[in-house]
């Protein structure tokens, strides 16, 4: 039987460049699941339902979650955000490392009710280096620019909560460091029980 799979959640200010970093993480480890998440929000161009989120309407995610689908949700600039049980307990059961990139208030609902959950928090160089990102951006707009601004200090205090804190300057150098903590966090000698009893030849509990 395999040791559970690692539940690796990436998180970090609006706008710091997660999406990026995890999607390079992705090509790097095609190994890990990458949990797909449900929104409210209209997709933009070039994303694919099921494939980068599903793209649901309001009232289904409302069912979803009277239902009790979500692991966790969040409500985001008027959008709907959420991880659903479905994206993660099976995967990880079966051994399969999942990666989610989700918001701050959805990771720390996550380490709540999964504490072994692996969080990573980006961090960006400087606040001032953040909010020109978000300006260059280009998909905001200027209200959800001011609202994202107003949330990063709120975010940064919550860095201390997480397991590790990576600054993304260098996206390379950002990337590299998050797949350390992913090798590392696989070696665990807590996350390999089942493989040290067989190679003591023990029994394993199913
Ligand atoms: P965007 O609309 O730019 O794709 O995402 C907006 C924010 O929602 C990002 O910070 C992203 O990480 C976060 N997010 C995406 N999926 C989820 C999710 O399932 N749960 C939570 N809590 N946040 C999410």
């Amino acid at each position: 039987m395999k040791d559970n799979g690692l539940f690796i959640v990436l998180s970090g200010c609006s706008g710091v460049g997660k999406g990026t970093v995890q999607k390079i993480v992705m090509q790097d480890m095609p190994e890990l699941m990458f949990s797909v998440s449900a929104t409210t929000r209209k997709p933009r161009a070039g994303e694919v339902d099921g494939k980068n989120y599903y793209f649901l309407e309001k009232e289904d995610f409302e069912n979803r979650i009277k239902n009790d689908e979500f692991l966790e949700y969040v409500k985001l600039f008027d959008n709907y955000y959420g991880t659903l049980y479905s994206e993660i307990d099976k995967n990880i059961a079966e051994g399969n490392d999942v990666l989610l990139e989700i918001d701050t208030e959805g990771a720390m609902n996550v380490k709540k009710k999964r504490p072994n959950a692996i969080l990573i928090f980006l961090l960006p160089p400087s606040v001032d280096d953040l909010v020109n990102r978000l300006l260059g951006r280009g998909t905001e707009t200027e209200e959800s620019i001011k609202l994202r601004k107003a949330k990063i200090n709120d975010e940064l205090k919550m860095a201390e909560k997480y397991d590790y804190v990576v600054v993304n300057d260098v996206v390379e150098t950002c990337v590299d460091k998050v797949e350390s903590i992913i090798k590392a966090e696989r070696l665990k000698a807590t996350r390999n029980i089942n493989k040290l009893k067989l190679i003591r030849g023990e029994d394993i509990q199913c």
